[in-house]
């Protein structure tokens, strides 16, 4: 349930309502906006049937949340989240941008490819050092070493690093090196692994599973947030369907769908979300014109021998382009790219 204080609620009494909570075994998460503060509690209600809330000092209203998402929820917080990471921010109306290989192959390809993504607008590199292949027998990543590279990269331009988690064994190496730590659709529903990083209070970048429906997303996402790790922002990448000219299809919809759903912020990666370089550009488009916060794209400066992702990977030039693009959309919807 959600806990409206009114507006002139003190510190004393917001400790009281706490206090008086957690006696009754619930969870308690604050939420202080600049007119009120609010309380979202997450428990067993029928405790508190006789011993109503409404009544305590500082009390305004007492909404129960009917959703089984709720500290994601709209109704826990209306506002959009914006998050500010490190001095780039996602969200409200700010548009960040991630990109770079799918995977880290080698230093130098890295870096070439961060520069020039960099230089292009993007303010976060992307790269796996840590793969979630299909077959056993592909490139499964540099592992640590490819981490190294992605930081080296990365702090030589001023930019973030996002990177896939696979396995809560690799937590503390993973938080290390990146700023974002990327957990893939394949492990959308690992539950273990989301609680993991929601403690970890790190930012999460958490990808819609293959299959999975939105409040299942969302319900993943409350897996973290219920840790008390609130920096997450959800990533629509494709979901499975009977036509093969695309590898997913890009859930566009999804976007506008979950803004109503959740104040999280809502990327797009038109890479995975199609598997075809040829339409990254117009899907990347059309995301920002349906409200994304930001994108993830891949970039690669020789597609054909690219370890991984070949085929939706675009080049530096094309990238060149899609952030020209994306920066001219963004505008017309009085919003701007992070630079
Ligand atoms: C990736 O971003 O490198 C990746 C493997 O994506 P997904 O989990 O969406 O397939
Ligand atoms: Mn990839």
């Amino acid at each position: 349930m959600i806990i409206v204080l009114k507006p002139d609620a003190g510190e004393i009494e917001i400790q009281h309502i706490v206090d008086r909570l957690e006696k009754f075994g619930f969870k308690t998460y604050l939420s202080k906006a600049a007119e009120r503060t609010i309380i979202g509690a997450i428990g067993d209600e029928r405790a508190l049937r006789d011993k109503p809330l409404s009544t305590l000092p500082g009390v305004e209203k007492v909404v129960p949340i009917l959703k089984p998402f709720k500290l994601v929820s709209k109704e826990f917080k209306k506002e959009p989240t914006v998050l500010n990471i490190k001095g780039v921010k996602i969200g409200g109306k700010h548009i960040a941008v991630m990109a770079g290989p799918c995977s880290v192959e080698n230093r130098n390809m890295l870096f070439y490819i961060a520069e020039r993504v960099y230089r292009a607008g993007a303010r976060i590199l992307r790269g796996g050092a840590f793969k979630p292949r299909t077959s056993p027998y592909a490139f499964q990543g540099l592992g640590e070493e490819g981490l190294k590279f992605l930081r080296e990269a990365a702090d030589s331009l001023g930019m973030l690093v996002v990177t896939e988690l696979m396995d809560p064994r690799d937590i503390d190496l993973i938080l290390k090196y990146t700023d974002i730590v990327q957990i893939g659709a394949r492990n959308m529903q690992n539950f273990r692994l989301l609680k993991e990083v929601g403690k970890a209070k790190v930012p999460v970048l958490l990808k819609r599973g293959l299959a999975a429906t939105i409040k299942e997303f969302l319900m993943a996402a409350e897996y973290i947030a219920s840790e008390g790790n609130n920096d997450i922002i959800l990533c629509e990448r494709g979901i499975r369907s009977f036509d093969t000219e695309t590898r997913n299809i890009l859930d566009l919809s999804a976007i506008p769908v979950i803004k109503s759903m959740s104040h999280l912020p809502v990327i797009a990666d038109p890479s995975h979300g199609t598997g075809r370089s040829d339409c990254i550009l117009p899907m990347a488009q059309a995301a920002i014109a349906a409200g994304a916060d930001g994108l993830m794209v891949e970039v690669h400066h020789c597609p054909e021998e690219a370890l991984s992702d070949g085929d939706q990977s675009i080049l530096p030039d094309d990238f060149d382009l899609l952030m020209k693009r994306v920066k001219i959309i963004a505008a017309t919807l009085e919003r701007h790219v992070e630079e």
